[in-house]
Formats: C-alpha cells, structure tokens, sequence
C-alpha cells in the first residue's frame, strides 16, 4: 500500500466549503505552532518535533558570523550602499554569492544601512527540488521513509500555472505533490476573494485527478502548514518609537511581518524597549511562559524580547497591497490549517502538525522514532 499526500500552503478550514471533490473526504483542523510561518510549520510537519527542538522559528537570525552580508559590516558600505535600487542589487548579488539562492524579505532590510544587515543570517527549509533530509538534527520524513528503503516520489508546484499542470502516474510507497498557490493569491486578494476561490477550486480537480490513482488500500491525505488572517493596517515601529522620543535604530532588533525582535544589551534598554511596546497596544510581548506552553522556546543564547502583532495589524514592511497574512496567535479560527484524508477512522476535531510523520510512517509500518512530539491519528 502507498500513501498519497498533497501538501497546499496556506489553506484554512473555512475554505475547504469552496472545494467539492475535498469537502467530500474526512477532516479535521491542524493547530499550527505558535509562530506560524510556512518555514515553521513545514519544518515541524517534516520532522515530528516541536519548534524547541527543530528550532526553524525565524528564517532571518541574529547570527553575525554567518551572515551573507558580512562584508557589509563597516561604515565604507553604509556611504556607498544608500538607494534602494544599489540596496536591492548588493542584497541580491551577495545572497547569491553566499546562499545560491535570493532569500525572501529585501522590505526587511530596504531601510536600513548596510551594516545592520551583517548582524543577521538566513536559513530556510527546502522549498523545492529535493526536500531536506534532516532538519535542526532530526530526520525528516523523507529521510525516514529513505532509511527504511522505501522509495518516494516529489512533486513541486510553487508559482506555476494551474491549469497547465499534468499530473504524471506516480506509485512509490510515498508520493508527495505540493501546491503554493493558495498562499500568494490570498495574500494579493484574500482567501475570501474570487481569485483565490478560483485556485482552490483549480487545486480541487487536480486533488481529484491525484486521488483517482489510488487503489484501495492507499491513503490520501491533504493538508495545510497554517491559515490565512485579513489584515487591515500597517505599523511603522520607528514611528511608534519616535512617538515615545526614541529612535529604533538606537536598538538591535528585527522586524517582519507580525513580529519584532529585540536584542537588548543592558536592563536599561530592556525596560525602554518594553515601555515603548507595551505603550503601542496593538499586540503583546510574548512571554518564555506562552512560548513554553506551545514548545516554541527559542533556543539561542541572547536575550530577547519578541513582541507579537495582533490582526488586523501588521508592519509596514510587508508589500502595502498584502490583503491578508499569517503568522498570527495559533489559536484564532482563521491561523488554522486542515488535515483531510479518505481515512474514515479520523475521529478528532483538531490535531497537530507534528502528528503528520507518525501518522504516514504508520500507514507504511515504519517504526516511530522515540524522539517525535507529534502522534498516529489514523
Ligand atoms: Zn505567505
């Protein structure tokens, strides 16, 4: 018997009523981690452990030695590097350079000088071509099913047009396809909108067409990293810290687009830093307590001080035509992913992303590594 997943980034509960052929199927909610990127979620969906552990919270890190940037770190680059045009073409080519690849969030660093771009490094899960083997240590899926000399197969569609996909035969023990389109198209227009109506119910008839290839004893499963959350204003923090008479820059730290990082290094910029974000209440600081309670306790040696944006806000440096976003609090109805599969033994309302690898390597007989979080729904 062979398991069948289709991977669809960014699908919320409430839109599977927008896909006939799914709808049909069992399904459940998924509770995405507490800091809910796609680079989070995937990872922990990958591996079967929690953030604490697989420790992919945040792709962009304080991390100075590693940095791409690190020849940025002097005031020579600052003088020279000052429009965004000359900004977007160092970004481009050092990243290159460095990382073979053009990492996500340019808006990150687009107002900033140079040498603030030294302090931070980048690390993002396999969005394509083959898939990690291994991640923060521990063996991903694909790694397991591998060892266990079973054969899988990858198919990754990110960007390109939905309707000229052809969807090849494929029966290894594991078959995973992947579709990013739902993501973008929410982002641009809303999950609600008829553009992304339109995808899903794209992405429905080829799930049709994948399903069709399965036999009896096969299992097909559809899910999602996390949802998506419409958002309506967009926050300048150097202004709110303007509004309290300090100046951002004065502080190490790192916005994206619901969160910002602070490295504080002394008490007194601790308590500065705190005064300004408490004072903005448009989201709160999230405590070691919170990010305890959801096993997302970042595991780095600095201090820091993580402040969470509350829909419908987010940071301004984010595209000013994002309609919607993820990334929000786990627990409102809208963050949620789903898990679907024509299993009918499913018999729970909300699982967890690290319940995905023991799950599949039930369904194939392989072991269950002692170190997984996650457990067999089916
Ligand atoms: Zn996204």
């Amino acid at each position: 018997m062979s398991v069948y997943t289709v991977f669809i980034d960014a699908l919320k509960p409430s839109s599977l009523r927008h896909m006939d052929f799914l709808k049909t199927l069992s399904s459940c909610s998924i509770e995405p981690d507490l800091i809910n990127f796609s680079n989070t979620c995937q990872a922990s969906i990958y591996t079967g452990v929690y953030p604490n552990k697989h420790n992919h919270q945040f792709i962009w890190t304080l991390d100075p030695q590693n940095s791409p940037f690190e020849l940025l770190d002097n005031r020579v680059a600052d003088f020279s590097i000052r429009d965004k045009y000359t900004k977007f073409l160092v970004y481009n080519l050092l990243a290159l350079k460095n990382l073979k690849t053009v990492p996500y969030g340019f808006l990150y660093f687009a107002d900033k000088k140079p040498s603030y771009w030294a302090n931070f490094s980048f690390e993002e899960v396999s969005h394509s071509g083959r898939p990690d083997h291994c991640l923060g240590g521990y063996p991903t899926v694909f790694e397991l099913i591998h060892s266990a000399e079973m054969e899988y197969s990858v198919d990754w569609h990110v960007s390109d047009d939905l309707s000229d996909i052809e969807i090849q035969d494929t029966e290894e023990d594991f078959n995973y396809f992947y579709f990013g389109h739902v993501d973008p198209a929410s982002h641009k227009h809303g999950q609600e909108s008829d553009e992304a109506i339109e995808v899903m119910k794209q992405i429905d008839l080829i799930l049709e067409q994948i399903y069709e290839q399965t036999s009896e004893n096969d299992t097909f499963i559809v899910l999602s990293d996390h949802g998506h959350v419409h958002i309506e204003n967009f926050i300048n923090l150097a202004d709110e810290f303007e509004r309290n008479g300090e100046n951002l820059n004065d502080y190490m730290h790192f916005v994206d687009s619901c969160y910002a990082r602070f490295w504080p290094k002394s008490d007194v910029e601790k308590q500065r830093v705190t005064q300004v974000l408490e004072s903005m209440e448009k989201g709160e600081i999230i405590t070691t307590d919170l990010l305890r309670q959801f096993n997302s306790e970042l595991n780095c040696d600095q201090d820091v001080i993580l402040y969470y944006l509350s829909p419908p806000n987010v940071f301004d440096v984010v595209n000013p035509k994002t309609e919607s976003m993820h990334g929000f609090d786990c627990r409102l109805p809208d963050s949620k992913g789903v898990f679907v599969t024509d299993d009918e033994s499913l018999d729970a309302e909300e699982i967890q992303l690290q319940d995905f690898l023991p799950t599949v390597l039930n369904q194939m007989n392989i072991s269950i590594p002692p170190h997984v979080d996650g457990e067999n729904i089916l």
